[in-house]
């Protein structure tokens, strides 16, 4: 762990004033360093917050970037939403400026583990039943990271190890917080998956891949990582990982090559690596749908295994765990129909893997802003287990022309008439599903406002009241 005090009296600059930029500046401005912050937005948060910055002696440059700040600045420190190759940014480093992360900054003047977990999809549902895992089993823990609190909230907060804090924390990173570390070094690195995504940011999947597989770059041999089984990706770069490699998946290998976590005959099977006992769990209860989510559920478990938590608190945690809000959750039934939220699923894979949890016939809600993901691979699935598609915003009319002849299709206003017509056409039996494969940012705040948005309208055809008939049905 470096001293925090090595910040006294140096001039830093923050680029990006969103959550992590913000907790960054409070951070630093704590430290006793010169902050200047920058946000090429003129508002980029509420008035008091700004203020409050400056009173506590930030200097800001609003509206726009102003080079001379970051050759100025002895270090530069970036949110995870700024683009690292922002034409100042480039300039400052041929110039010699050091630009890190936010993780990077925050992981710097930490002394505790970390648990790292990045992939595609499925790194909010693993790290938020990982921490339920270790709590049940009583280990002192702490979760943020991409989930919507910045590591920087860890040191905000004050609770080091020193004081009774965590014996490990657990952190979601995205690819865009990895292109920016330089030292962090996750004691266990998982990799959940990995599918086309953020082709708006990345010019190729090779390039976004390479930027998550940066979670493996400064582990050691004293350190793991949890990869699938089978990822046709990862599968030819395995040689340069230097850490424990802990393999889960639903794949049997041969003799002697079996991942360490597996799901056999229903059961989840867990053997740390070199050892010769095998820890079997119960899946008969887990209460959310879908292969994709035990395999969520199988990297929380094996990490937690690795943090010391016992076998018996884990189970309680697999019987119990609802799931969260927007990934495939269950909001009302009437007259036979069912109603899912999957408003989080913004990648085709997780559409994919949504439409593979249900056996019945799904009317399926999607759309949105068009990230440039193909939607071709929708087109089997599509035709195996949907019955009608309903398709609204920036990438429905690309969505239509691509998946023509897979499903019949209508082209709808809005989400509002989308969830109109889906029910007029629901027949009992059936699952009404948003899972819209492009984000939201087209025509929402962000994907919560869909979904709950989505829940509302659902609600209010049906006639039903706020909560009756939410969370995860058993
Ligand atoms: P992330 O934090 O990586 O975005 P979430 O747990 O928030 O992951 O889930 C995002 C979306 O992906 C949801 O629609 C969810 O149902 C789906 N999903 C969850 N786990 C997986 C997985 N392992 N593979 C594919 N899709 C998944």
């Amino acid at each position: 762990m470096t001293d925090p005090d090595v910040l006294r009296g140096r001039k830093i600059l923050v680029v990006g004033l969103a959550r992590s930029g913000l907790a960054a500046v409070r951070f630093l401005l704590r430290q006793g360093a010169v902050v200047a912050a920058t946000d090429s937005r003129e508002q980029p948060a509420p008035e008091e917050t700004l203020r409050a910055l400056q009173d506590a002696g930030c200097r800001l440059c609003l509206g726009e970037h102003r080079l001379s700040d970051f050759l100025e600045a002895d270090l530069i420190v970036i949110s995870p939403g700024v683009p690292s190759d922002l034409g100042p940014l480039q300039v400052a480093r041929s110039a010699g400026k050091t630009v890190v992360g936010e993780l990077e900054l925050a992981w710097r003047f930490l002394s505790c583990p970390v648990v790292a977990v990045t992939g595609s999809n499925g790194k909010t549902t693993t790290v938020t039943a990982l921490g339920a895992m270790l709590g049940a089993a009583g280990v002192p823990h702490w979760v943020g990271g991409n989930i919507g609190r910045p590591l920087m909230d860890f040191h905000l907060e004050g609770v080091g190890p020193d004081r009774n804090g965590p014996r490990v924390i657990v952190l979601e990173v995205s690819s865009f917080q990895l292109e920016t570390i330089q030292s962090f070094r996750p004691w266990i690195a998982a990799w959940t998956n990995l599918s086309e995504d953020h082709l708006d940011r990345y010019p190729d999947l090779e390039a976004y891949a390479e930027a998550k597989f940066r979670i493996f770059e400064n582990q050691t041999g004293q350190d793991w990582a949890i990869v699938p089984f089978r990822d046709a990706w990862l599968d030819s770069r395995r040689g340069r990982i230097r850490s424990k490699l802990l393999r889960f998946g639903t794949a049997q290998g041969g003799a002697g090559d079996l991942p360490e976590i597996r799901l056999e005959a229903g059961r989840i099977v867990w053997r740390e690596p070199g050892g010769t006992r095998d820890e079997g769990y119960e899946t008969a209860r887990v209460r959310l749908r879908g292969v994709h989510n035990l395999e969520n559920l199988m990297v929380a478990l094996a990490a937690a295994r690795l943090c010391g938590a016992a076998p018996q608190a884990i189970q309680s945690v697999l019987d119990s765990f609802g799931g969260l809000e927007h990934r495939l959750e269950f909001v009302a039934q009437k007259d036979g129909v069912t109603f899912f939220n999957d408003s989080k699923a913004t990648t085709v894979e997780s559409v994919l893997r949504a439409l593979e949890s249900f056996a019945e016939p799904v009317l399926l809600v999607a759309g949105g802003k068009d990230k440039g993901l193909d939607f071709a691979p929708l087109r089997k699935p599509l035709a195996r287990h949907v019955r009608r598609l309903f398709l609204f915003g920036e990438a429905a009319e690309r969505m239509a022309r691509e998946l023509a002849g897979a499903a019949e299709i209508e082209r709808v206003r809005d989400l509002d008439e989308a969830v109109r017509k889906a029910w007029e056409a629901a027949r009992p039996g059936e699952v009404v599903l948003l899972s819209p494969a492009c984000s939201s940012f087209d025509m929402f705040r962000d994907y919560e406002e869909r979904g709950n948005r989505f829940k509302r309208l659902v609600r209010d055809l049906l006639g039903e009241t706020e909560g009756e008939g939410s969370g995860v049905r058993p």
